[in-house]
């Protein structure tokens, strides 16, 4: 017998990520959602049957276990077949001659295109935190959120990792330590390209479309602190590492106007990169970075044939600056209750360094 499903305590037909079908099923509805009627907790509504709590409890109870739904529809050649990927396809033809970046950048553009499916469900006008950015609504990100991005990061750097023949022949072990470096150089450039796209102001966006800002520090609750920080140093450092963010990463971002062919090329170098990686697979990963450097250069004379030597130069630059940022990162996850462990799941707390 399996043990019931973690949110409902019902149901043990487990489906996915220790959840049954039935709460797995509701989650894929509402997800979307851009509106639900809020609950106060404890839960109001009693319900008889299953589950005993209403249906705002129950999607926050799923969005705080980390449940996502790439599960489900995980990336695979078969969706190049699509019709959707082959129009698709065509149409971005030629903005790379080399076949393996050109299947990268696709799966980018798939992750990206999941990501929309989190965006800013459940927000109301009156919560704190919520600022209009043209016309929409966006909401400063809670520890749900971090670990929400931080979930979907470790996934989609995974897959993309893995086209890489010689990262899917390594041990668990060493895939760990590389992706505890390379997971959150992933999930930065999303973020950055993202953020760049958005407003000159000084928000740095997750990729469910919240966000983080220097002077919107919410991580401080009734209960015990996971940190030993009192909240005005928890909000000095918050400030310290967001503007760190918006300084290093996402101004170089927004003057360049990165492109997601270029993202492509800037993953690829960061997961080559990696120190541990080298070690293990010399002659492959010497063989793919100088073909990355090459093909990147090639793009960027091809789109500023004046300056593309400059620019390539500025975006391999970004690589130190990105390392940085992983550095910052980590050291949050001790300094923050927002961003502190305690408030992940299984999963992300699997992919982080010991
Ligand atoms: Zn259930
Ligand atoms: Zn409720």
């Amino acid at each position: 017998m399996h043990p019931p499903c973690i949110i409902c305590l019902e149901d043990s037909n487990i489906l996915t990520q220790g959840i049954c079908s039935k709460c797995f099923m509701f989650f894929r509805r509402v997800v979307n959602e851009k509106r639900m009627r809020r609950c106060v907790s404890p839960c109001e509504e009693k319900r008889v049957g299953s589950p005993s709590f209403c249906r705002y409890c129950r999607l926050q109870k799923i969005l705080d276990a980390g449940i996502i739904i790439e599960d489900h529809i995980t990336w695979n050649e078969k969706i190049l077949d699509s019709r959707y990927w082959k129009t698709l396809g065509k149409r971005l033809e030629g903005i790379t001659n080399d076949s393996q970046f050109f299947v990268l950048l696709l799966l980018q553009r798939y992750q990206r295109e999941i990501h929309q499916n989190y965006n800013t469900s459940l927000i109301s006008d009156y919560e704190v935190g919520v600022v209009k950015i043209n016309q929409k609504t966006y909401r400063c990100a809670k520890p749900s959120d971090v670990n929400l991005t931080l979930h979907i990061g470790f996934r989609n750097a995974i897959d993309f990792a893995n086209q890489f023949p010689c990262f899917r022949n390594l041990g668990i072990e060493r895939k760990r330590l590389i992706f505890a470096e390379f997971g959150i150089a992933y999930l930065l450039i999303d973020q950055a390209f993202k953020t760049a796209r958005m407003t000159d102001d000084a928000f740095w966006f997750l990729q469910n479309g919240t966000f983080l800002h220097p002077s919107c520090f919410f991580g401080i609750t009734n209960g015990v602190s996971p940190v030993q920080y009192d909240a005005p140093t928890q909000a000095r450092y918050h400030c310290e590492f967001v503007n760190g963010l918006l300084n290093e990463i996402k101004t170089p971002f927004s003057n360049l106007e990165i492109d997601a062919m270029e993202c492509v090329f800037l993953k690829t170098l960061l997961l080559f990169a990696a120190s541990f990686i080298q070690r293990v697979n010399v002659e492959e990963s010497k063989e793919i970075v100088s073909r990355c450097l090459m093909r990147l250069m090639e793009y960027t004379i091809k789109k500023s044939p004046i300056d593309g030597m400059v620019r390539y130069g500025e975006i391999v630059m970004l690589i130190g600056s990105i390392r940085c940022a992983i550095k910052s990162f980590y050291n949050q996850t001790t300094v923050s209750n927002v961003f502190h462990q305690s408030n992940f799941d299984l999963f992300v707390r699997g992919s982080f360094p010991t």
